[in-house]
């Protein structure tokens, strides 16, 4: 998760009023006579020129190649500009999170393979979780957190149709009125270290606790890919909800660091699907030098602020808790 605003009443009626209007076929109409806001008026990305883009009809979604065998499913209609992860093996596919929940995923990815899914998130915040209960194999981390998640939750969920949170159409047949994130079943409890077969390509959990306490990267050893989900992306990361723990996102930063030198290619869970492995150096000492409480708040709004140091930002805590009590 990374951006939650206060879910407006009007613009749900509005959103309403689009989907009524889609079904109608004159979708393209709705959002364009609304201001857009200002998060979307910087799209398309610079970033997405170079990658190579497979179903290009697809409306909600913008689905990348990213490596051999890996798409990238990404979501640029919604703040959260929210990216899941399809890795495909000869044996069965993994999809790593499903999205928001507002598109269809599951029809996606079944245009993509037609392998068996096992679906793991890269952890549960409710932007990661969206179409789970779409998929009759889910893969969860043993904790309370992860297991309260999958109770389904629809506060979360309404705030990310909220005031200026969509840029664009919203799917046909979307109803934001009902939109929550449906209750799922963890079907198979997973831990660090834990390795996931897909045939002629295995990945491996990282556990990295911190932004939630069941926060996992991935790696792929043999092509040098490292998902690394909410614990780093290239915009402000969050790391000040109650369930994060910023020593233990200290620490997984820490162990993801020294992964450098084995990997090619940082895959994030927002914004951008691709970034060098330095990437990870320029995020252990921002991390470092934030725990020091050494990087001076860019903005401040409330008891939050943004931290920058170089292309690292976070958003946390303002004024930062003094060291000892993280
Ligand atoms: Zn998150």
């Amino acid at each position: 998760m990374k951006n939650i605003a206060v879910a407006s009443v009007s613009l749900i009626l509005l959103c309403a009023l689009c989907v009524s209007v889609a079904s109608l076929g004159f979708s393209s109409l709705c959002f364009a006579q609304s201001e857009k806001p200002d998060w979307c008026k910087t799209l398309p990305r610079p970033e997405y020129k170079s990658l190579e883009r497979v179903l290009p009809d697809e409306p909600w979604f913008e689905v990348y190649k990213v490596a051999p065998a890996t798409f990238a499913i990404y979501e640029p209609h919604q703040s959260e500009e929210t990216i899941s992860y399809l890795i495909v093996g000869t044996k069965q596919a993994l999809l790593f999170d499903t999205g928001m929940g507002i598109g269809n995923i599951k029809a996606v990815v079944a245009r993509l393979t037609s392998r068996p899914i096992v679906v793991l998130n890269s952890h549960t915040h409710d932007d990661h979780v969206g179409d789970n209960w779409q998929f009759p194999i889910v893969f969860g981390m043993d904790t309370t957190f992860t297991r309260a998640s999958a109770k389904g939750a629809r506060e979360d969920a309404q705030a990310e149709i909220g005031k200026d949170q969509i840029c664009g159409a919203l799917p046909k047949g979307f109803d934001p009125k009902k939109y929550s994130t449906k209750p799922w079943k963890i079907t198979f409890p997973v831990h660090d270290g834990f390795k996931v077969n897909l045939g002629h390509r295995t990945v491996e959990i990282i556990a990295t606790p911190g932004h939630t306490p069941d926060a996992i990267s991935l790696i792929d050893r043999e092509n040098g890919l490292l998902f690394t989900g909410d614990t780093y992306y290239p915009g402000e990361i969050w790391i000040y909800r109650p369930e994060t723990n910023f020593a233990a996102y200290l620490a997984s930063v820490v162990k993801l660091q020294k992964l450098v030198p084995e990997i090619k290619t940082v895959l994030g869970a927002h914004n951008i699907p691709v970034a060098q492995p330095d990437v990870l150096n320029q995020l252990l000492s921002a991390t470092q030098m934030l725990y020091e409480g050494k990087i001076p708040a860019t903005s401040v709004k409330g008891n939050l602020a943004i931290y920058k140091m170089g292309e690292i930002s976070f958003r946390s805590r303002y004024p930062f808790p003094a060291l000892d009590s993280k």
